[in-house]
């Protein structure tokens, strides 16, 4: 089977930046399984490894359009120190905030003694990505995995803490938005029959 819409394809994979510095790896944690087509991964990544079978590697460049997108300035901000309140303000630190680009990680850039610079930016924006990847499986995915929009593994939803139990905003696996968590729209009925629970869910690191 080849790597197309609605399979679910296990990838080893090494990401390095262009100098060569490794970002992130998914040795010692064993394949990352996603559903293609699903927006589970970066569109770059995704697109080079269409039409890839189990055994085959790659080496997929995507440019920063294509996975965390351009540095924006427009994501720099300047806030008052008051504005912490009796709040800590270190260079380094990172906190979630609303912004006009909706939920984002804010990180502390620069502090002096009337404000503080926050960057709003992922970490990878702007960089161009070098993925090494292995694809190790490719299966058709389940009908619960097309409409949760991301693998199951084992048969299970959402890991360990199962359904409900106060993960954030939409549950354990839901990303920004689209569609909701694994646990938020299935009748009761139907989680308890294997829905949630054990295996734990693709979408995490
Ligand atoms: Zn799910």
């Amino acid at each position: 089977m080849r790597v197309s819409k609605e399979t679910v394809v296990g990838i080893e994979y090494t990401l390095k930046d262009d100098k060569g510095n490794v970002l992130d790896t998914s040795a010692g944690h064993g394949p990352m399984e996603y559903l293609h087509g699903a927006s589970n991964i970066i569109p770059g990544l995704e697109q080079g490894l269409e039409g890839l079978s189990a055994g085959d590697t790659k080496v997929v460049v995507v440019q920063p359009a294509d996975a965390y997108g351009e540095y924006s300035d427009k994501l720099i901000q300047r806030v008052p120190l008051d504005r912490f309140g009796a709040n800590k303000v270190e260079v380094g630190m990172r906190f979630h905030a609303e912004t006009n680009l909706g939920m984002r990680v804010l990180v502390i850039r620069h502090v002096d003694a009337q404000e503080a610079v926050l960057d709003g930016n992922h970490e990878l924006a702007g960089k161009t990505l070098t993925f090494d990847v292995k694809v190790v499986s490719v299966r058709a995915a389940e009908l619960t995995e097309l409409a949760h929009g991301h693998p199951h593994q084992a048969g299970g939803c959402c890991g360990g803490g199962g359904c409900g139990s106060g993960e954030s905003e939409g549950g354990c696996c839901s990303s920004e938005g689209s569609g909701g968590g694994c646990c938020s729209e299935e009748p009761a009925a139907q989680q308890k029959q294997g829905g949630c629970g054990s295996g734990g869910c693709g979408c995490s690191h």
